[in-house]
């Protein structure tokens, strides 16, 4: 028997809510809350069955918080609300010793900038509480540091080249819309990028580097290097990586919209008077484009994302790459999602389930490849996001 509250009634906490609720014997009570009670209950009216309890709550205080923890008595808090509320939320889970989860890392408002330093700087703390914060459970941070954990376990005595390649080769037939928070997605790809390569990171400008990679089922799409948040922590925890690099694909008409966009400053986050208004343009941009929950309806095409993996087995070079293709026309079948909101969320729940049923156990603040892969891979087959791989075979990114 647990108690799970889920922070965030977005387009990732309703599959978090739906997944959550279809495992009765895992989660006993469940509670989402967010800062519009509504879009909780709608969310709990679709699932039905009285299984969800909604509340209203202003993630960015801590006081109400942990008042609501402490009226619903939750076992562990799942944050899939804005990364802005990652802070808030650890230390209201740290008042009130429960268990933490989420699937992005930290942000500041002010600046674009993503980094675990915050986050990690509650580790003693949370030791010392005798709880356990796990980061980053989503797919990517989440299962690209579950697959490398699994690859470090089970295919490489070292491994040396990691490259995460992160597909969406679906059409939600919009001009332009982004598959989750738009304000956070466009922070992300509007900032430079950079990679680890021999013990230093090295920056490119926005959208730099790019080829085309071979994607399973897919066919060559353009990737771009990006970073991305979980090459902190895998560089850090597999200290044998000589490179470790992020790609994301970009269709031609998404990146012409967002650089227009950029031009005219609507994705600047300097605040600007307007008619006697501070507004912020790239929260104004947020309010007009759709909300990524809304997106499922139509969606046609598959994500695909995986790691591609080169190092050392038994003195033999070995190469390993693992994914996972998810349809976004069967996920909307399945629970009315698009598969971005479904690959974040599905992998939020199996993170739950795995600290509620003690498969990931200790305390202090860790990322997912810090546990043991095996249970969590057994779970993603059996809860929607079966995973594929192919060993000491040519690897797509370096075609
Ligand atoms: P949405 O914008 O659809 O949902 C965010 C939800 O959080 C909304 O319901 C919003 O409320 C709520 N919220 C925002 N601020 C507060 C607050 N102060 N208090 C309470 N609730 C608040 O985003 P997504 O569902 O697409 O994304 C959710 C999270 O998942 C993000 O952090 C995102 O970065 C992360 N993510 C992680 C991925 C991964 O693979 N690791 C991939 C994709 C997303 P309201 O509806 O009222 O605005």
């Amino acid at each position: 028997m647990s108690r799970v509250l889920i922070i965030g009634a977005g387009g990732v906490g309703a599959v978090v809510a739906f997944k959550c609720a279809s495992v009765p014997e895992v989660f006993t009570d469940i509670m989402l809350a967010s800062r519009r009670k509504a879009k909780c209950d709608k969310i709990a009216q679709t699932i039905g069955g009285n299984r969800i309890q909604t509340a209203q709550v202003d993630a960015d205080n801590v006081e109400e918080v942990v008042a609501l923890i402490q009226g619903f008595k939750p076992d562990l808090l799942i944050n899939v609300a804005l990364p802005y509320q990652d802070l808030t939320l650890m230390e209201a889970c740290l008042r009130t010793k429960v268990n933490y989860l989420d699937t992005a890392n930290y942000e500041p408002r002010d600046v674009a900038k993503f980094e675990y330093s915050w986050q990690w700087a509650f580790r003693q703390r949370y030791q010392d509480a005798g709880i356990l914060a796990v980061l980053g459970c989503g797919f990517d941070p989440g299962v690209s540091g579950v697959y490398t954990a699994y690859a470090a376990k089970h295919y490489f005595d070292e491994m040396h080249y990691l490259d995460i390649v992160d597909c969406n080769a679906g059409d939600h037939g919009k001009a332009f819309a982004t598959n989750f928070n738009p304000e956070i997605n466009i922070r992300e790809i509007t900032q430079k990028g950079r990679y680890y390569q021999d013990g230093q990171w090295i920056e490119t400008l926005p959208m730099e580097i790019h080829k085309g990679v071979k994607y399973p089922n897919i066919g060559e799409r353009e990737s771009y290097l990006m970073y991305h948040e979980e090459l902190e922590s895998l560089t850090k925890n597999y200290p044998t990586l000589k490179r470790a690099r992020f790609w994301m694909t970009f269709g031609p008409k998404y990146l012409n919209v967002l650089n227009v966009l950029q031009e005219v400053g609507m994705t600047s986050i300097k605040p600007i008077n307007y008619e006697g208004k501070e507004i912020v343009p790239l929260q104004f941009l947020k309010a007009v484009l759709p909300e990524p929950s809304t997106l499922g309806a139509g969606y046609k095409g598959e994500t695909s994302i995986g790691c591609q993996i080169r190092g050392i087995k038994d003195g033999k070079d070995r190469t390993y790459y693992v994914w996972n293709n998810c349809d976004h026309a069967k996920v909307f079948q399945e629970c009315g999602a698009q598969a971005v909101s479904y690959t974040t969320g599905v992998p939020a729940m199996i993170g739950a389930m795995m600290v509620l049923t003690g498969k990931w156990n200790g305390v202090g603040v860790k990322n997912v490849e810090e546990f043991d892969p095996d249970p969590f891979m057994e779970k993603l087959n059996q809860y929607g996001l079966p995973w594929n791989e192919q060993i000491d075979q040519a690897l797509p990114i370096e075609q």
